[in-house]
């Protein structure tokens, strides 16, 4: 994207961010690339949170690192004006997949509205705060970071997401599925297979019945609710009965009660596997609960109306099929948005090799810098009407009371 062409094309602080973005523009690109070509899992991206906070620091903001008690979060911070506007990167990637989630272009992006913004922070009355924060895909970064009191002070928060080509670019009335992840461990006694079979409690065969019963459950659920599920352990050899099963699941829904039903419903499938087998079971809780997205009408509007100009579509969409973020976490506390936004010409799904080559493509990068210009022009926009200001300043005052 021509960027120095954009600051001459517009106006006024549309054309000033423009202009700061361009002349970091390729440092970001650079640093888009460095972070897909060296991924990293969740709570281990020592190397991304690094390069993502060195390159603001070189731009000028203060940086604390290993906030929250997370060693890979870290804020960066710069102006002291009464508007605090989160900008929200991640950069973890998936095993065996790499940046198939795109995470490297949420990272360029959120730098990109953070340079852009970053020398009008005091004319704007903005505190600017980029919150790295690991750990999506697994573990819930920011989830643990709100718990933490790192978002206390944020009054609106924003980031984007890539995806494959088709979505609107308008988040008015899209969410996103809770997510509530699990493991289910069956004990049952080992034997001898052949010379003692009919002692034994076979915790494996407690697993099969449980994914059995998932199966059929699966025709009878919603057809946007989401069973996931693998055997991570079965037994270990073909001469001994299996005294330990370990099956990790997932359930989703788009809201919290619809989660909440499909969670009952799907226990009990794995209830049955233990009273088929005789075998004990255990359910625990392996991360925390990501949350629907509720995207802010205000802020969402004023993002439409910057992403609109580089001729995406903006059209009331119907939103993801299925998926989910810890940014709904976010979004439930904080005026928020989340935007999907879709690459040019890409027809793969997330979380696939495909994907994982088109987020580091020139048309991936294009589109980053795109975003991150539309979420600082967004920043821009809220923070020049003193209405929205007050409503958003309010929100965050009240929620300081309540906490
Ligand atoms: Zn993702």
């Amino acid at each position: 994207m021509d960027l120095a062409r954009l600051a001459a094309d517009t106006t006024g602080v549309r054309s000033r961010i423009a202009a700061a973005v361009a002349a970091r523009a390729d440092d970001v690109v650079a640093l888009g690339r460095a972070v897909h070509a060296d991924p990293e899992l969740s709570f281990a991206e020592h190397r991304a949170a690094r390069a993502v906070a060195e390159l603001l620091r070189a731009d000028g903001f203060a940086v604390e690192a290993g906030v929250g008690g997370l060693e890979t979060a870290f804020t960066a911070t710069a102006g002291t004006g009464p508007l605090t506007v989160a900008l929200c990167v991640e950069y973890d990637a998936l095993p065996d997949v790499g940046h198939a989630c795109g995470h490297n272009l949420i990272a360029g992006a959120g730098v990109a509205a953070a340079v852009g913004l970053r020398p009008l922070v005091d004319e704007l009355g903005l505190t600017l705060k980029v919150i790295g924060t690991p750990a999506e895909e697994h573990g819930g970064g920011k989830t643990v970071l709100l718990d933490r009191g790192v978002f206390d002070d944020v009054a609106m928060a924003l980031m984007v997401h890539p995806l494959q080509e088709g979505l609107s670019y308008d988040p008015v009335g899209t969410t996103s599925q809770a997510v509530g992840r699990y493991r289910a461990t069956f004990r049952g006694r080992a034997a001898h297979a052949a010379a003692a079979p009919h002692l034994a409690v076979n915790a494996a065969d407690a697993a099969v019945v449980a994914q059995v019963a998932v199966g059929l459950l699966r025709q009878q659920l919603p057809s946007d609710h989401r069973v996931a599920l693998f055997v991570s352990e079965a037994g270990h050899a073909t001469n001994i009965i299996p005294d330990r099963a370990v099956v990790d699941f997932e359930c989703r829904a788009f809201t919290l009660p619809e989660y909440e039903a499909l969670l009952v419903r799907v226990r009990r499938c794995f209830e049955a596997g233990a009273l088929a087998t005789g075998a004990e079971l255990e359910i625990t809780a392996t991360e925390p609960l990501y949350e629907p997205l509720e995207h802010d009408p205000g802020l969402c509007a004023r993002w439409s109306d910057a992403i609109s100009f580089f001729g995406h579509d903006v059209e009331p969409g119907a939103g993801l099929a299925g998926g989910s973020t810890d940014m709904g976490n976010v979004s439930r506390r904080i005026p928020s948005i989340h935007p999907w936004i879709g690459v040019p010409g890409c027809a793969a799904p997330i979380h696939s090799h495909d994907f994982a080559a088109v987020a580091d493509s020139p048309a991936a990068y294009d589109l980053m810098l795109e975003a991150g210009v539309a979420m600082a022009w967004t920043v821009a926009a809220v923070s020049a009407d003193e209405d929205e200001v007050r409503r958003l300043l309010d929100a965050a005052a009240s929620r300081r009371v309540r906490a």
